[in-house]
């Protein structure tokens, strides 16, 4: 007995012109580390029932089949070996893990191990290429952040796709080091892409592979890690801008909780994509103040304090 999950409906942005079958679902969610949850994140207005493993991987689980992504990025992941990966792997997705050097949930109480960054593939659309897992440098110094960098080649098409989720170091004050891991990223995005665009297809610039970063930056739009990505030569431009009105201004919040320190509701979470190859065509909406209700998140509705985001993506037409 509970209250119903929250209902989101899609944006439709094109006229669904696309070649069928060769659009891909992307979706990007912090689904909040249950150590971080039930132990340091001081959710005052949750009922501590509502955080309890036992409902919330129920709840996360159904919020995945419910978009069933062909791409899911997730942050936040302490139960990768004992419930993700078993359950993402029954249901056809492969999936790769890289823990925090570091991760604060190792000093809670009865912690299930590190949180980190996963990224998982469904295997009937995609074949697997090359994976790596990184630790982001500012300024050549290893950060506690990671991200997961994977490369895909579609089964029906052949275009390979490369893929990143990342969650970056969290609260002010640590805005420049946003910044340089961004930019660490990016230069590893740069390598890798330029290394499977030689060869045979060499000539071929960088940003021919269409490119996608998903993740929870810890950064509001006017921060400088935002503006990196923006303005980066791998022509990035961020999904969710879509949504919007004019088609340009990112959604009032990605994430909305209560803390001992006030409400905090602010957007964190990008889905950013490369806009040379790939068009926007549709985009989950996010959820009213009045849905996600007054104690805000995570509550019995929804499992964590951040929303997931979906789009689904085509290949624009090569000229
Ligand atoms: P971050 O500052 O990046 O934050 C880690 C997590 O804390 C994020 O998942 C973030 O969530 C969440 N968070 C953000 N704001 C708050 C808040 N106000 N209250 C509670 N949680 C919040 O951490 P680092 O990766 O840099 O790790 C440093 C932390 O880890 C330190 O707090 C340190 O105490 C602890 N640590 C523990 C160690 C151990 O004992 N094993 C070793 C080293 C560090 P979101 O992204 O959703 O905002
Ligand atoms: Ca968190």
């Amino acid at each position: 007995d509970r209250p119903p999950l929250l209902h989101r409906k899609f944006t439709h942005l094109n006229d669904g012109d696309g070649v069928p079958g060769t659009s891909v679902r992307v979706m990007q969610w912090n689904i909040l580390a249950q150590a971080l949850g039930e132990g340091l994140d001081s959710f005052v207005q949750c009922p501590p029932e509502a955080l309890s493993w036992s409902r919330r991987k129920y709840l996360i689980l159904e919020e995945i089949l419910t978009y069933r992504p062909h791409i899911l990025c997730l942050q936040e992941v302490d139960h990768y070996y004992d419930t993700l990966q078993p359950v993402m792997a029954g249901l056809g997705y492969n999936g790769n893990f890289c823990p925090k050097p570091w991760s604060p949930c190792l000093a809670v109480e009865g912690n299930n191990g590190p949180d980190g960054c996963a990224l998982f593939f469904d295997q009937s659309r995609y074949e697997f290429l090359d994976s790596v897992n990184i630790r982001l440098s500012a300024m050549r110094i290893p950060t506690n952040q990671v991200a997961v960098v994977t490369m895909l080649r579609c089964r029906s098409t052949g275009r390979c796709v490369c893929v990143a989720v990342t969650h970056l170091k969290a609260r002010s004050g640590w805005e420049w080091l946003r910044s340089a891991q961004g930019s660490d990223l990016l230069r590893h995005f740069q390598n890798l892409v330029q290394k499977h665009a030689s060869g045979d297809h060499a000539g071929v610039p960088s940003s021919a592979i269409p490119l996608f970063i998903c993740g929870d930056f810890n950064a509001v739009p006017t921060e400088e890690v935002y503006q990196r990505f923006i303005t980066s030569p791998l022509c990035l431009d961020s999904a969710y801008k879509k949504l919007s009105q004019d088609g340009l201004t990112e959604p009032q919040y990605t994430t909305w909780k209560i803390r001992p320190t006030g409400e905090c509701c602010t957007t964190l979470d990008y889905i950013w994509y490369s806009q040379d190859t790939l068009r926007v065509d549709t985009v989950l909406d996010m959820p009213t103040e009045e849905q996600i209700g007054p104690n805000r998140l995570p509550s019995f509705s929804y499992p964590s304090d951040h929303l997931s985001l979906v789009c689904d993506f085509s290949f624009k037409e090569k000229e």
